[in-house]
């Protein structure tokens, strides 16, 4: 949700089409993000008052007027990592200090990206990069296109 809107939901996911197992097969469940980076004050918020703010955004952005069935509210503090500027350079030097090291990798939300294709593509390469330093043998085609 661009923030020009200036609502406090700034994403949705429609979990139950994404995965059909989560919910009833004539329920909706929804996913609704509140906060993130600059807006963390919102989590200090009550879960009645944040409950209460997403139903109307919902309403107001999608006409589902409906009350919930079932609602959770979870806080994640500073769960995503947030990438400044210089992330580059500084990922070339970790790299560059921790090849010092056979058989250590970094990886993780922290390195080459935050979603989970993202995770499990740079776990793939560190995987082998371990495998590799442990048997010294030659770096893979996926190892090679991962570090250019
Ligand atoms: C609320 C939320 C929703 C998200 N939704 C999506 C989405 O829909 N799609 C998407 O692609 N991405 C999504 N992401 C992003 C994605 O889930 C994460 O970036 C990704 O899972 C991070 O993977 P990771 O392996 O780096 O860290 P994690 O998945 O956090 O794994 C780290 C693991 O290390 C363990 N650990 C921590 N400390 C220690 C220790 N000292 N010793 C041993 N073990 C330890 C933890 O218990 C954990 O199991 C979401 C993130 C959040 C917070």
């Amino acid at each position: 949700m661009p923030r020009g809107e200036q609502r406090h939901l700034i994403a949705a996911t429609w979990t139950s089409l994404k995965w059909p197992h989560r919910a009833p097969a004539d329920q909706l469940l929804v996913r609704c993000y509140v906060g993130g980076v600059g807006r963390e004050d919102l989590l200090q918020l009550e879960d009645e008052v944040l409950s209460a703010t997403v139903k109307a955004e919902l309403v107001a952005l999608c006409n589902i007027n409906v009350e919930p069935r079932y609602t959770e509210v979870n806080r994640w503090w500073k769960a995503m990592p947030q990438y400044t500027i210089g992330h580059l350079d500084r990922l070339t030097q970790l790299d560059a200090a921790v090849s010092r090291y056979p058989g250590l990798v970094l990886t993780g939300a922290a390195y080459r990206g935050v979603g989970i294709p993202d995770c499990i593509r740079d776990g793939a390469v560190a995987a082998e990069r371990v495998v590799r330093d442990l048997l010294g043998t030659a770096p893979s085609h996926r190892e090679r296109v991962a570090t250019h």
